[in-house]
């Protein structure tokens, strides 16, 4: 059901739920989907209205400003406000979906370039997976079947030779507006689940715990309450309280709330906040001309195209590829439709030898068919001085408390990484007859010298929040255990990027939907006992 904190009186509580999901983008909408019409009594706080779509209310976009550390203020000084959006549905409002499943290699550590690894067995989210990848009406969860998607793509990857770093990945990519605003896509089955409600207008300040911070007694919110001059100012306060709590309201706010109520969940080695990673992005890193056009097929590989599949009749049946244009539009939806297309990623025995991050190329063909732009995306190190703080100098516009402060870094390994990854591929493409090549990022410099907008080939921060709350078996090395719950708070989760403590190069959301679905079932679990 649908309530609203500003109907509620002053200093209300409002309790008696099993779990408070706090945030509904893509980790608390994934959630409350999980959760929906089982016996957890679930309350799920939005900061923002039924109606948000596309676009979030200016006010509230503001409490995301906050301040770049150097390095980033010189990458993209609008980072914290543009990349993220606070409104029901969160950044999923803004985003393509573009998906693809971590590889299993990212979880594990990689000698003599991380240390850092998942604390369990990345296979143990294949079930999560599949049921995240529903979300994205993906079809099949088969991206290792290239017999599949030389099918359906029409094409080839360039033919294998011996020693190859490279090979071909699939990405795949939802558009369709409906389906990638969870808000939009999950809005009946979380409205009407008889368990959930859904409280809008409900923003988080802090959360209050016992005084030995190993409990969370209750979270102090506030609404929101807009003038008429269009402005807005603090509203109604009021507590919510709940058995469990799960903080999902992305990668950089998960981080500031957790300072802003006392450094909650720190550990002796003072890791909160520490360890913030994106996936740097160079869209056009070089530009290389073959010295023939290239076939079709394989440039067929390298091109985003619509791809319809009808579903099999019955579980475990063959996906129908449906090749026919769709004469009556309006069956459009009898069909999963989605757009997929193939990179060229790292072997994994390449990283390896290397000792390199994770990278996917995507190659953007010209009309002349033999020249192509090189885009690099890549994975960066988890690093402690890369960090996100709270900037006490500077307080947001509503509730006057300190912004974030990210001071986001590139070091030596990731700046290796991205010189090799670009090596590697210059070398793929000259071996198949890309002889004339031309580098339009300059790597030259040390590690925080890259070329910066407005020039081509400038560093973009990939838009992906990752790190700063990661995952860990001990206590000493992370600040969420095995099932997200934070060490020592015994009834505080996070769900989110946050916690991933590596990133490899595949867009978040699909993990952070995967990981939702299995914190929601390890809840459920622990509810039972
Ligand atoms: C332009 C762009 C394109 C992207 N494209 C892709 C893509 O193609 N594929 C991909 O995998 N990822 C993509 N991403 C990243 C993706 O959007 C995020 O990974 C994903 O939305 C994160 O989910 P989340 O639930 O953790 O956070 P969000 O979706 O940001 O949701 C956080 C929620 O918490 C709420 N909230 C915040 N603070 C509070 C508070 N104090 N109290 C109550 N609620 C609060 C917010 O209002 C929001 O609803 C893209 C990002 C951008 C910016």
């Amino acid at each position: 059901m649908y309530a609203f904190a500003d109907q509620l009186d002053a200093d209300a509580v409002v309790q008696d739920f099993d779990i408070c999901i706090v945030g509904a983008g893509a980790a608390g909408i994934a959630m409350a989907q999980r959760l929906a019409n089982t016996s957890l009594r679930t309350l799920l706080l939005v900061s923002g209205q039924p109606s948000d779509r596309g676009v979030p209310d200016a006010n509230r976009q503001a409490l995301y400003q906050g301040t770049a550390g150097d390095f980033l203020q010189k990458v993209d000084p609008d980072f914290l406000r543009r990349s993220r959006l606070n409104m029901y549905g969160g950044t999923t409002n803004h985003f393509g979906f573009w998906a693809r499943p971590l590889d299993r290699a990212d979880t594990m550590p990689r000698p003599g370039y991380r240390d850092a690894g998942w604390p369990f067995d990345g296979g143990e989210l294949r079930p999560y997976y599949i049921d995240a990848h529903e979300f994205g009406h993906f079809g099949p969860f088969n991206y290792d079947d290239m017999d599949f998607w030389e099918r359906v793509l029409y094409a080839r990857c360039f033919d294998p030779l011996p020693d190859d770093k490279l090979s071909g990945a699939i990405m795949r990519a939802q558009y369709e507006e409906n389906l990638h605003d969870f808000q939009v896509q999950f809005r009946d089955q979380v409205k009407n689940a008889s368990n959930i409600t859904v409280l809008f207008n409900a923003h988080l300040l802090t959360l209050e715990t016992d005084e030995n911070q190993r409990h969370v007694t209750g979270l102090n919110c506030s609404t929101i309450e807009s003038s008429a001059a269009g402005g807005a100012r603090a509203g109604m306060p009021f507590k919510a309280r709940a058995r469990r709590y799960v903080l999902a309201c992305g990668g950089i706010e998960n981080v500031r709330l957790l300072q802003l109520s006392g450094e909650l969940g720190n550990n002796k080695r003072d890791l909160l906040g520490r360890g913030f990673m994106v996936h740097p992005l160079l869209t056009n890193a070089a530009h290389v001309r073959f010295d023939a056009p290239v076939a079709s097929d394989i440039r067929n590989f390298f091109r985003e195209q619509q791809i319809r599949l009808k579903p099999p009749p019955s579980v475990g049946g063959e996906y129908q590829h449906m090749v026919a244009p769709l004469v009556n539009p309006e069956l459009v939806f009898d069909y999963l439709m989605f757009n997929a297309w193939g990179v060229l990623a790292a072997r994994h025995q390449t990283l390896l030898e290397e000792r390199i991050g994770n990278f996917r190329i995507i190659l953007y063909f010209g009309a002349d068919a033999a020249s192509a732009v090189v885009n690099l995306n890549w994975e960066q190190t988890p690093d402690e001085d890369s960090r996100i703080t709270l900037n006490r100098d500077q307080v947001d516009p509503i509730f006057g408390q300190p912004v974030a402060h990210v001071d986001w870094r590139l070091n030596e390994t990731d700046k290796r990484s991205a010189v090799r990854a670009l090596e590697i591929t210059l070398d793929y493409l000259r071996a198949r007859g890309a002889s004339q090549q031309e580098m339009i990022t300059d790597v030259s410099g040390g590690a925080e010298e890259w070329t910066f907008l407005p020039e081509p080939g400038a560093l973009e921060t990939g838009d992906h929040h990752m790190g700063a709350l990661r995952m860990s078996a001990s206590p000493a090395d992370g600040i969420v255990d095995i099932n997200s719950r934070l060490h020592g708070v015994d009834n505080l989760y996070v769900a989110g990027s946050a916690v991933f403590p590596t990133g490899g190069y595949a867009n978040p959301t699909l993990t952070i939907v995967a990981l939702a679905l299995r914190l929601a079932d390890h809840l459920k679990a622990e509810n039972g006992r």
